[in-house]
């Protein structure tokens, strides 16, 4: 059994990045209705004792469809609504900005890697900063709910780009919609993960 998040701002916190209006219709509808989808699919089964990872990884093996697209969207839409806040620490410290350097030379360069790589996928789908099992991190583009949990690696950060995300706000402009979500993006989120 799963439940929807309670998002830990207020409704208009977010803007202009993200409106009022998009959260509303984002995490009250969209995710909403994941997360019914979901508990739905795996009533009465022994999957509802299953954490989401536990159901991802699963239903990806066992090509379980349903109970793979709403747990991988719960899960994609937990991360990317709980990472934002409208006092963001505003870069990485530590362990994780050596990793950045280390793979993206600074942090503006993995943010234009990942900037391109988001505005590059076709449809549907969400890009993510992902970690290997000895803390390599990488980007990773993905189409509809798949994410890194499904291909063994470590989800620390994600935008979606799905047009119900951004349409409300910057219509077609997915560049500049991703390119805004970094002024609400916080730091202090990505590092503990
Ligand atoms: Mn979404």
């Amino acid at each position: 059994m799963q439940t929807l998040i309670t998002l830990p701002y207020a409704p208009d916190a977010l803007a202009p990045a993200v409106s009022a209006q998009t959260l509303s219709f984002h995490h009250g509808k969209h995710l909403a209705a994941y997360v019914n989808n979901l508990n739905k699919a795996i009533e009465g089964t022994p999957m509802e004792g299953l954490s989401l990872e536990e159901l991802i990884v699963k239903s990806s093996a066992e090509g379980l469809t349903a109970v793979f697209n709403n747990a991988g969207q719960t899960l994609n839409h937990n991360m990317y609504f709980m990472q934002f806040s409208p006092k963001p620490k505003t870069a990485p410290e530590g362990a994780l900005k050596e990793a950045i350097d280390a793979a993206f030379g600074s942090l503006d360069g993995f943010k234009a890697a990942f900037n391109a790589a988001g505005a590059s996928i076709f449809g549907s789908g969400w890009v993510w900063l992902q970690a290997d099992g000895e803390g390599k991190l990488s980007i990773g583009k993905y189409s509809g709910a798949d994410n890194p949990v499904a291909h063994g690696l470590r989800p620390l950060l994600t935008f979606d780009v799905w047009e119900h995300a951004y349409y409300l706000d910057w219509q077609n402009r997915r560049a500049d919609y991703l390119a805004a979500l970094w002024q609400i993006t916080d730091w202090s989120v990505i590092e503990a993960r």
